[in-house]
């Protein structure tokens, strides 16, 4: 893993659950503020495994990264 100079994003999510799959919603990104998805893992996963540290989707052309924090 790469070391970073800079703080460490905050990324407040949701999680959305759907029959099959389950996906942490950050409904708006700390770098570029839209929405992006991640994967939560399966029904019988624990979804809370899928939070921390992560890259974001952003298509700005520069790689971000930040960290996924449920909302209660
Ligand atoms: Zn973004």
């Amino acid at each position: 893993m790469m070391e970073k100079a800079r703080n460490t994003m905050i990324a407040r999510c949701h999680l959305k659950e759907s029959e099959t799959v389950r996906q942490w919603i950050v409904p708006r990104c700390p770098w570029c503020g839209k929405r992006h998805v991640h994967g939560a893992g399966r029904i019988e996963d624990n979804p809370l495994d899928y939070l921390g540290h992560r890259t974001a989707h952003c298509h700005d052309g520069s790689f971000h990264d930040y960290v996924l924090v449920a909302i209660d």
